[in-house]
Formats: C-alpha cells, sequence, structure tokens
C-alpha cells in the first residue's frame, strides 16, 4: 500500500518538492508489533503515550501496549473518558485542556483509534512538540495521514495545523470488526474527492491559486476496488478494506503534500461542519464526520450538475450577512468567517460577469481557452 511512495521526496509537476510522511504504512495482522519495532528509529527515549478510549483499548489498545513492552518500551496508557453528554470522546478545547494535566512526560505519543483520539493525539504530539505515529482502529476517516487537526474551539469548527504522524499502522481484521458504520464514514470522506478536488479546480481557474494534479490524482487506480462494488466493504471482503484504507491514508497525504485542506475537503466539508456545529448549538451530538460528507458530497454533485447545466451561470450578490436567527449562540463565530469570504464571492461574481471570459455565445470561458490576442 503505497510502500514505494510514503517517504520519498520528489520534484513535482506542481512545482513544489513534496516530503511524503508518513515513512511507512503497516498493514497486516502483525501491525502493532512492527510498528513498534519501527519506532526505534524515531527517538532516543522509550516513553509511548498510548492515547485510546475504553472501545479502542477493547479493539487494540491492549494489543498495543504488548507490542510496545515487547520491543523494549515503557506503555503509558492514558484512556480519554466519555464525556457525561454522548457515548465517546470529542475533540474540543475542554478535552484538550483536561487531557494536558493526565499526560505523562514521554518521546512518543501513539493515538490508538479513530477520528477523535488521532487528532487528540496529533494535537498533544503538536503542543508538546514530539514525534507520533498512528495506530488506526477503524476505516472511517482521512486525518490518519494529515497533518491537520480539527478540533470545535468555542463551538465552532476549526482546522489547526500539526505534524503527519511518522508512521501509521491496522490491522485488517481490527478494521473490519470496527462498527459498520464507521466504515461507511471513511467511505464518506473519501467520496468527497470528487467534488472537492472539483472545488480545488474552480479555486486555480478562477483565482490562479496553487493547484497540484499529482496529489488529486493520488487514488485514481484503487478508487474502482471499492466504488465498482460497494457492497464488498458491507460483506467486509479483505481487497475492499484494503483499497478503503489505502484511499484514506492517500487523500490524508494528500492534503499533506500540497500544505492545504483542498485535494480532499471543499464544499462538501463545510456542510459536513456545519452539521457539527448545528449540533453543538442544539446541545445534541452530531453523527460521524465522513457520514455527515457523504451527505455533503450528494449535495454539493447535485449544485455541481445544476450549475453545469446553466448555459451562462451569474453568481448572485453575495449576502450582507448571516442568518442570525438560524445559528442561535454561534451567529457572533459564524458571521465573523463569513465575512471574510465575502471579499472571494464578490470577485468570483466580477469574473463570471466579466464580458471578456462570457465569450460571444454569452457562455462562460476558461482562460485558458480564450483566443489569444494575436490570433494565434
Ligand atoms: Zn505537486
Ligand atoms: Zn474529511
Amino acid at each position: 500500500m503505497g510502500e514505494s511512495f510514503f517517504g520519498t521526496t520528489f520534484d513535482c509537476t506542481c512545482g513544489r518538492t513534496h516530503r511524503i510522511l508518513p515513512r511507512r504504512s503497516f498493514y497486516c495482522a502483525d501491525a502493532a508489533g512492527r510498528l513498534a519495532e519501527a519506532c526505534a528509529e524515531l527517538t532516543a527515549g522509550r516513553r509511548v503515550i498510548l492515547l485510546m478510549d475504553a472501545r479502542t483499548r477493547a479493539a487494540a489498545g491492549d494489543d498495543v501496549a504488548a507490542a510496545f513492552a515487547d520491543a523494549g518500551w515503557t506503555p503509558l496508557p492514558v484512556i480519554v473518558p466519555d464525556p457525561a453528554r454522548g457515548k465517546s470522546p470529542v475533540c474540543d478545547d475542554h478535552t484538550r485542556q483536561s487531557l494536558d494535566s493526565q499526560l505523562p512526560p514521554a518521546d512518543l505519543i501513539c493515538p490508538v483509534g479513530a477520528g477523535v483520539i488521532n487528532d487528540l493525539g496529533k494535537w498533544a504530539a503538536a503542543d508538546r512538540g514530539l514525534p507520533h505515529v498512528t495506530f488506526a482502529t477503524a476505516a472511517s476517516m482521512n486525518g490518519y495521514t494529515s497533518a491537520n487537526i480539527a478540533p470545535t474551539i468555542g463551538g465552532i469548527k476549526r482546522l489547526l495545523d500539526g505534524q503527519a504522524p511518522q508512521l501509521v499502522a491496522a490491522s485488517p481484521a481490527v478494521l473490519a470488526a470496527a462498527p459498520h458504520e464507521l466504515t461507511a464514514s471513511g467511505l464518506g470522506d473519501v467520496l468527497a474527492k470528487s467534488v472537492s478536488s472539483a472545488d480545488w479546480w474552480a479555486n486555480h481557474l478562477l483565482f490562479g491559486e496553487y493547484y497540484c494534479p499529482k496529489s488529486v490524482g493520488l487514488i485514481e487506480e484503487i478508487e474502482p476496488l471499492y466504488l465498482d462494488r460497494p457492497e464488498d466493504l458491507r460483506d467486509k471482503k479483505p481487497e475492499a478494506f484494503e483499497a478503503l484504507f489505502s484511499a484514506l491514508l492517500l487523500t490524508g497525504v494528500a492534503m499533506t503534500m500540497a500544505e492545504t485542506s483542498f485535494p480532499s475537503s471543499g464544499g462538501e466539508h463545510l456542510i459536513g461542519h456545519a452539521l457539527d456545529m448545528m449540533s453543538s448549538a442544539d446541545g445534541v451530538p452530531h453523527d460521524l464526520h465522513g457520514r455527515q460528507v457523504g451527505v455533503g458530497t450528494i449535495l454539493a454533485s447535485e449544485l455541481y450538475r445544476r450549475v453545469l447545466a446553466a448555459e451562462s451561470p451569474i453568481l448572485a450578490e453575495p449576502a450582507e450577512g448571516i442568518d442570525r436567527a438560524f445559528w442561535g449562540p454561534l451567529a457572533d463565530a459564524v458571521e465573523a468567517e463569513y465575512v471574510q469570504k465575502v471579499p472571494r464571492l464578490r470577485e468570483a461574481r466580477e469574473i463570471f460577469s466579466s464580458p471578456r471570459l462570457r465569450g460571444d455565445t454569452g457562455g462562460w470561458r476558461r482562460p485558458d481557452q480564450e483566443p489569444r490576442p494575436d490570433g494565434a
């Protein structure tokens, strides 16, 4: 799985030099043992924090702790408690603060879990300037290999800069035993690529933003392995699980190599994040990241269908503000984010209504389709 690609450094057609993290990934029955062995090269110390919750401890945490002990490490398991409200931990400023005092001094951090535990581990590693590796317990989202952390701070979904993990490991049996809604969530997160990469390309065409075709094309070959027969995931077929997990790792890597979340996260993720914030405003738990993103992908796809069907799209004047009644207690924070986006919306509207771009027929043309002034 991407073994020849992980850990490489290369000059890309996008003009940048990409250094690919993780250095290696392990996807095998003995993933915990191989991970623990490989960690020796990361640091001279031998104290490793294993961050987990009650469920991921049962799924893999105890085995990972034993593997690290066998490899000569001192495993320091830290169990993130379930919150009073809701059935599992969340990645937010409160959890970070309470974890801060619980984490012992260490040389390495290894979250053993899925989205929330992985992000909390990445966050703790960034706070302490420590290297981290990750042991995945579900094929549920593509954050394992990304450098971003996606916590909720003050009720608002944020994207913070962290580090990508040095190593990633997963056991096929553990992924297959994870609750099926977690696997569905992973599928939703990789489906997003179809529209998120289109959003990124549109940003490139309209505003001249940086774009890396290589990062967008990373999963082209493995996509058919789960997209052509998604029922193979339901039936827990090993090839489909391996393909989905590879796609999750590679779409995460795509964000790290492009140094932006654009390759794998566009408007569909904003819909997913809006659902998170609406749940937070209502004081109820939200659904899994990838399942919300999957819903966002359906909505974004329909939006693309309508835009592409329009002969001559005209963008509306952006609204001055947000619907404050709808956002209730989050209105100020949401409005602060929205006003930052208004100049871009205005610029897009100007570009779309520019006679130069609208061409003879009134249809919009891409800048690179414009006839050259010299007629060549
Ligand atoms: Zn590139
Ligand atoms: Zn995502």
